[in-house]
């Protein structure tokens, strides 16, 4: 999985949630630059943290809900 780099699998969560130290993220930068696998896991871990968050704001696409609704009635 990802480049074989110990350093970014450690740096990779962290990055993605954003707990990393100014320095720590100038450090995972250079990498991700220099690593494009790392750079491309970083994109992929990126996006799923943005669906999951819509995910979390819309617990339930309107279209089920009125599925649900609709079952609830009969
Ligand atoms: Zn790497």
């Amino acid at each position: 999985m990802g480049c074989g780099c110990d350093d970014c699998e450690k740096m990779m969560q962290p990055y993605v949630d954003g707990m990393l130290s100014d320095d720590e993220v100038v450090e995972a930068k250079a990498h991700l630059e220099a690593c494009p696998p790392c750079d491309k896991r970083y994109r992929f871990e990126e996006k799923l943290r943005h669906f999951v968050r819509i995910a979390a704001d819309e617990p339930m696409p309107e279209e089920l809900k009125q599925k649900l609704a609709g079952l609830r009635s009969t």
